[in-house]
Formats: structure tokens, sequence, C-alpha cells
């Protein structure tokens, strides 16, 4: 498929990763929706320039928010080619915290729905009623979801890690169930990028010592997120792959 002139959906463009793939789908003269559930962020989307970004505010963990707002832009003729499921959270908790005491000990239940609810039912939210327009379009439609490296076993991400291998066995599940209509899925996983919220997660001495343990030994950019992106939806031939953009990590 070609990016010029592809209708692209993606969850989550407000900043970061998801954010720079708006900017540079849009660059390539793709039209681009985004479903964001910051309306200040939303804002900023539908100012870029160009006229090729618009954005609306959904919260992608709602079931109903997500009907809703599909509603709106399948309702205003867009009629995605593409789908990324970018929209997520980083979580960090222990199963046991060792050093607490009573209940608290024991990873919050609270947590892990939050978790499980904006990393793996938006993506099951979303892709099933895109994918639904798509079969009705007769499109030969992609979908691209963010995973991470943490879908192998992270210790200390037990939610954040079942949620990406989620989405992994629903990326490969749909690729079988759907390639017949010539719709292809596949997953990025990637490894440390260079992002504002890894920054924020992550204290300076903690990025450095990781990055020694990455063979290429140092973190991603954004830009190889967006390659990776490009490739999938450039090359027709490659469906239900979970593409690794990690310097090696996981190796
Ligand atoms: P980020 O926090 O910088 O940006 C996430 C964006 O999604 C924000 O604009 C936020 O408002 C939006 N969002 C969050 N929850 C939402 C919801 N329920 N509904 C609608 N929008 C919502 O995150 P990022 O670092 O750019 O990560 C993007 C994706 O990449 C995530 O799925 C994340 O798990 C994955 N990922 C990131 C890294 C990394 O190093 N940054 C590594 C591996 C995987």
């Amino acid at each position: 498929m070609n990016i010029a002139g592809a209708k692209v959906l993606l969850t989550g463009g407000g900043r970061g990763i998801g954010r720079f793939l708006v900017e540079r789908l849009a660059a390539e003269s793709a039209e681009v929706f985004v479903l964001e559930r910051d309306e200040a962020l939303c804002a900023e989307l539908r100012a870029i320039e160009g006229g090729k970004v618009n954005a609306l505010s959904c919260d992608v963990s709602s079931a109903d928010a997500v009907d809703a707002a599909l509603k709106q832009v399948f309702d205003a003729g867009f009629d995605p080619d593409v789908l990324v499921n970018n929209a997520g959270i980083i979580h960090s908790e222990p199963l046991v915290n060792m050093l607490a005491r009573g209940v608290d000990r024991v990873h919050s239940r609270e947590n892990w729905r939050r978790v499980m609810a904006i990393d793996l039912d938006s993506v099951f939210f979303v892709t099933g009623r895109v994918v639904d327009q798509m079969l009705a379009k007769r499109r030969k439609g992609v979908v691209i979801s963010i995973s991470s490296i943490a879908a192998n076993g992270n210790p200390g991400q037990t939610a954040y890690s079942a949620a990406k291998a989620g989405v992994n066995a629903m990326t490969q599940t749909w690729a079988k169930e759907l390639g017949a209509m010539g719709l292809r899925f596949a997953a990025i996983a990637p490894g440390f990028i260079d992002t504002p919220s890894t920054r924020e997660a992550l204290s300076e001495a903690v990025l450095t010592r990781l990055q020694q343990q990455v063979p290429l030994r140092r973190l991603g950019n954004m830009d190889s997120i967006y390659l990776a992106v490009r490739h999938i939806i450039e090359n027709d031939y490659l469906t239900g792959t979970v593409l690794e953009v990690d310097g090696g990590l996981v190796i």
C-alpha cells in the first residue's frame, strides 16, 4: 500500500511516538485521523499545517466512547486504510512488594484493570469496529499495533507485559482469521525509545545502565518506529509479524 493518499486512523497521537508518527505520515501525504483522550492535544493536532490531520477527543479504553467516536469518524466519510493502535500507558509494579506490609504488598487490582483497559481492551475495541468498516468498504487494510518487548516477560511489569503479550496474540489471530479477506495485521515491539515518557519513567542512571544491555548501546529514536510503520504499510506480503525495534535487546 502507498502511504501517499492513505487514510490512517491512529490512537493516542497527542504526544510521544504517536505524535511523531502523525507528523511523519502527514508529511508523506497520508490523511490522518487521531483518537486522543486529551482535548488540548487534539486541538494542537488539528492546528498542524497542511490540513492533513484531524483529531477527536476519545478515551479508547471505553467501549462506548470508541463506538461513538468511530461513528463520527465514519459518518464524516473517513474510511481507514490503515489503523495504528498506539495509545498506551507504561506501568511498573511488582507482583508482591516484599518491602511493604499487609494487603498493599500485592499488585493493585485497580492498576491491573486500568493497564489492561488502556493497553489491551482499547486495541480490541477499536480494531473490531475499524475492521468491520474495512470489510464493509472492501478495503485491503492494514492494522499496526504498538506492542513492546515487555511481551516477552519483564520483571516488575506484570500488567503491562500481559497486555502487550495479548496484543501480539490478537495480531497473530487476526492475521490468520482475516488474511483471506486481504487484511493484514502486524505489531511493532519497541525496546527503549528516547521519548518523554521513557525519560519520565526512568532516571538518567537507570537509562545509562539499560543502554549497556542493548547490543547497539543506545536508546532507539522515534524515527526507527516510523520506519517500521512505513515498512509494514508498504510491504503487502507482511502479516502476523511482531517486528522488534530494540537495538538487539531481545536476542
Ligand atoms: P506517551 O505517554 O508519550 O503518549 C501516549 C499518548 O496516548 C498520549 O498522547 C496520551 O494522551 C494518549 N493516550 C493514553 N491513553 C489513552 C486513552 N485511553 N485514550 C486515548 N488516548 C490515550 O507514550 P509513548 O511512549 O509515546 O508510547 C506510545 C506507545 O508505544 C504505547 O503503546 C507504549 O506502550 C509503546 N511503547 C513505548 C516505548 C517507549 O520507549 N516510549 C517502548 C515500548 C512500547
